[in-house]
């Protein structure tokens, strides 16, 4: 039976990028996003030019009500979800926690963290054999962050990005015999547009001499590993978070 996956964030950057190499590989693609209607359907249109199924929804991953309806809507029109692709993230402008104002604080954890947990806790109701379902895999994209902490940049971003790590293990755990699986991806520098919305575009660019292997890596890059992780490939893999990040 083809995979079906649910990409939260998919219209751009790493999950536009893992929704088209899941399809590639033959799988049904739920592409979430929030407001640009455009890219992810995109995404959604280069899909099925290609001959795959693939279907764009709107949803804020930071409201649970959103949450619900996007999985309800990807089930009715694509099947039973087998793979949930854990990635709709934000961070802010670079700076000390001291400056952070509690609203932004608020709005990371609560689409980084809780958005994240809402979401596991869906796939989980609907995947888990407990409760009937057939299984599944859930990979949860983290950050080089949270083991680097980010200490005068993001330390916000940084600490729900650990909440993330820390969601991988336990959950992993504890439905270990529900046939679900759950990793996790650290990517490291990546050229997407998350760095314009911590105010600086070209981060990725001004920060490539930093990186070990010399250069900012690519969203494509980090979708191999999702789809490795969420593949039958990777059936004894679970609770682990793989980096990617050229050495970082
Ligand atoms: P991006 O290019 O900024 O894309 C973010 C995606 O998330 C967009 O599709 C956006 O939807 C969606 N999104 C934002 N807020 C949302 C919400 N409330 N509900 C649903 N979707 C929402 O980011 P990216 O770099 O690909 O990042 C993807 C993930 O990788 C994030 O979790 C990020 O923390 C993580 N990551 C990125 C890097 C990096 O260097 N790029 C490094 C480590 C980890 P719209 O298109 O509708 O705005």
């Amino acid at each position: 039976m083809a995979a079906v996956y649910l990409v939260t964030g998919g219209g751009r950057g790493i999950g536009a990028a893992v929704a088209r190499l899941a399809a590639k590989q033959g799988a049904a693609v739920g592409v979430n996003y929030v407001a640009n209607a455009s890219a992810a359907q995109a995404v959604v249109d280069e899909i099925i030019d290609q001959g795959g199924k693939a279907i764009a929804i709107q949803g804020d991953m930071a409201i649970e009500a959103d949450i619900i309806s996007l999985f309800d809507q990807c089930e009715a029109a694509l099947g039973p979800v087998t793979v949930l692709v854990n990635n709709a993230g934000v961070l802010d402008q670079e700076g000390s926690l001291e400056d952070f104002s509690a609203e932004r604080i608020t709005r990371i954890v609560e689409l980084n963290v809780t958005g994240a947990l809402i979401c596991a806790r869906e796939a989980v109701r609907r995947m888990s054999t407990k409760a009937g379902g057939n299984g599944g895999s859930i990979v949860n994209i983290s950050s080089m962050a949270a083991t680097l902490g980010s200490g005068g940049v993001y330390v916000d971003y940084a600490a729900s990005k650990g909440a993330i790590d820390s969601l991988t293990i336990g959950l992993a755990r504890e439905v270990a015999q529900q046939a679900i699986r759950v990793n996790g991806v650290r990517p490291g520098i990546i050229d997407t547009d998350i760095h314009a919305s911590g105010g600086n575009p070209s981060r990725a660019i001004d920060l490539a001499h930093t990186v070990p292997m010399g250069r900012a890596g690519r969203p494509e890059e980090i979708a191999e590993a999702v789809i490795w992780l969420a593949s039958d490939k990777a059936s004894y893999v679970t609770g682990s978070t793989i980096n990617v990040s050229g050495g970082r």
